[in-house]
């Protein structure tokens, strides 16, 4: 292993090999704009429920990515569905209709 002078906590450690991406990546075909986030944040400043949540549009995409499905999904029920994450967005993505998105699948699964 390469000695780069510091480590990540073992707390944060990922193995992303035994991550469950299937929902995720159901997510990705229904909307191929979501790859193309770069985590800037400009969403999760501008948000409505943000300002008295937890809520933030950022995370949600970073935990779907990394399998914690159930904690996007309680995240995403405090959205408003206000539309101004769009608004914002560096890179132009449907948050929105992303947000839609997740709510449909995870319904589906839940059945
Ligand atoms: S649509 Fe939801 S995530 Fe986007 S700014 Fe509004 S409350 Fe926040
Ligand atoms: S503003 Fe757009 S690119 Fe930036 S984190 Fe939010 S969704 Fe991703």
């Amino acid at each position: 292993m390469i000695d780069f002078g510091f480590s990540i906590s073992k707390s944060s450690h990922i193995q992303m090999d035994n991550v469950d991406l299937k929902l995720f990546n159901k997510l990705e075909a229904l909307n191929p704009d979501i790859s193309t986030c770069m985590a800037c944040g400009l969403c999760t400043a501008t948000c409505s429920a943000g300002n008295f949540t937890d809520a933030s549009f950022r995370k949600i995409i970073l935990m779907l990515q990394r399998g914690k499905d159930k904690e996007a999904l309680e995240k995403v029920k405090k959205c408003m569905m206000c539309g101004k994450c769009i608004l914002v967005c560096s890179r132009g993505i449907n948050t929105r209709n992303i947000l839609l998105s997740i709510t449909r699948i995870y319904n589906e699964e839940d059945k």
